[in-house]
């Protein structure tokens, strides 16, 4: 169906916020996702600015017969697909942060990003279970469960939602806990954004002490010598610390600092909640291989925003991401074979992240996901400008998810996904409950995640 269907004037008087249609002088910067590459063409974009904008998008999509999608910042978009048919509503102008430092709960906005909530909640020593890069949105990532610097001493930040306020595909406005509709407070908790749209979201924070965090650095031709060393390491952590084995190949761009701007490296990354002397003794065995640049110093939480180096603004980029089993050597020599210093994959990111500690699932507290099962995540992404990049970039990460086939997960996870086809996100059983969720909130299949769940009926 075409925006010639939807109700204009009826929609535009009800918003608060605006309404951007195709041809207008605006459409081009409304319809644009954070994720460059993605080329997004909806019927309609709603800029929403309250709840009750929200509730008058998708009752007059729905009329119209129309789908509807939320997006926060489109980090996330390239899963999403063809828009045709869809409203998009993006919830970026509601960004309002409260917190309750007594409760040690954060009430936020469908649009807030991490470096609101992380500013808000320092004042009071408080921090939110939030990702590596401050501009993420705090709902996509919080739906898709959560993988922050304190996650294997405090697990996934979708198990800290303690209720949400969303907008359900018949219109209605709700506040969903675990009292009042227990089986879509369960879904969003790790299901993604199939089942309604979030207008706010309520969670735990945590008080923050002052983690250890930084990087070491080494040239890129120690890799093997360097990852093989951390994998071992990581099996003799506590769970106070979460690290990251990475190879970094920082482009040759203004925006790069000048001591690493088109060099590469590999790093490993981390933050420990130890204090000084127990990090100091944790990383002797690393800082003996000798590392030329080490960063490792007390963080705020702005601070572990720093950590990973993610890019301070939209990008071109190309990526995808999978589970691991396990990291025996040979699994670690066949990552290597694919982006190590001597492949022909010249991937701008390379990453590995140690899981496990709090990070196992939580079943009886938790939703839809609650944890891995899984021992390792693994993230690759490449700065694509052009068509042949995302190309050759596809059959990059096609390589990599073929030579470590023997050690993947049979899950994959939700906010490391972006492509559509790869592993599912959760076990058959949890997808069957998931598609019975749809079913009851939204049989006709308007709201439209990124990472959809199809409906089951009863
Ligand atoms: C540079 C970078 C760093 C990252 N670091 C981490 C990390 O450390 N840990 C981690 O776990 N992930 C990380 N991610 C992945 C990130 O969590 C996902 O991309 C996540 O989906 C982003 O959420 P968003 O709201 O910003 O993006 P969007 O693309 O806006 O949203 C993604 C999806 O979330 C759902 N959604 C968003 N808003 C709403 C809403 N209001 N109501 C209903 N559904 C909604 C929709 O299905 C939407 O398609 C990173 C991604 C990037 C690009």
């Amino acid at each position: 169906m075409s925006s010639n269907e939807l109700d204009v004037p009826a929609l535009r008087a009800r918003l608060d916020g605006g309404l951007v249609l195709p041809g207008d002088p605006s459409w081009d910067d409304a319809r644009q996702a954070w994720q460059l590459t993605v080329d997004q063409h909806p019927d309609a974009v709603v800029l929403a600015a309250s709840a009750a904008d929200v509730v008058a998008a998708v009752e007059l999509a729905r009329g119209a017969g129309l789908r509807v999608a939320a997006q926060g910042t489109g980090h996330n978009a390239s899963p999403l697909g063809s828009l045709a048919g869809t409203v998009l509503i993006k919830t970026s102008g509601m960004r309002g942060v409260v917190i309750d430092p007594g409760a040690h709960t954060a009430l936020v906005e469908a649009g807030a990003l991490w470096a609101d909530v992380t500013a808000a909640a320092a004042p009071y020593g408080l921090a939110g279970l939030a990702g590596t890069a401050a501009d993420v949105g705090v709902v996509g990532y919080s739906l898709g469960g959560g993988l922050s610097w304190l996650a294997r001493s405090r697990g996934l930040a979708a198990n800290q939602v303690v209720a949400a306020e969303v907008v359900t595909a018949d219109g209605v406005l709700r506040r969903v806990d675990a009292d009042s509709d227990p089986d879509l407070f369960w879904a969003i908790r790790g299901g993604g954004g199939s089942f309604a749209v979030v207008t706010a979201l309520e969670f735990r924070l945590v008080e923050l002490g002052a983690p250890l965090g930084g990087t070491l650095f080494w040239p890129i031709e120690r890799a093997a010598e360097v990852l093989h060393a951390w994998r071992g390491w990581t099996a003799t952590l506590p769970d106070e610390v979460t690290s990251v084995g990475r190879l970094l190949r920082f482009p040759m761009m203004d925006e790069v600092p000048e001591p690493v701007r088109g060099r590469s490296f590999v790093v490993v990354e981390l933050v420990s909640a130890l204090d000084g002397g127990a990090t100091d003794a944790a990383l002797a065995p690393l800082r003996a291989l000798g590392p030329v640049m080490d960063t490792v110093h007390p963080c705020t939480g702005a601070e572990l925003a720093e950590i990973h180096m993610d890019p301070p603004g939209p990008m071109p980029g190309t990526g995808d991401g999978f589970l691991l089993d396990a990291l025996p050597a040979e699994a670690l020599d066949a990552f290597l074979s694919v982006v190590g210093p001597e492949a022909d994959f010249p991937v701008l990111s390379a990453e590995i992240r140690h899981l496990g500690g709090a990070l196992a699932p939580q079943p009886a507290a938790g939703g839809a996901v609650s944890g891995f099962d899984a021992a390792f995540a693994v993230f690759c992404v490449s700065i694509t400008p052009v068509e042949a990049a995302v190309k050759a970039t596809h059959r990059g990460l096609d390589a990599l998810s073929e030579v470590m086939r023997p050690w993947s997960a049979p899950t994959g996870y939700l906010n490391f996904a972006e492509r559509a086809g790869g592993a599912p996100f959760a076990d058959p059983a949890t997808l069957d409950r998931l598609g019975r969720v749809k079913a009851a909130y939204d049989p006709a299949g308007t709201i439209r995640g990124n990472h959809p769940v199809a409906p089951v009926p009863a």
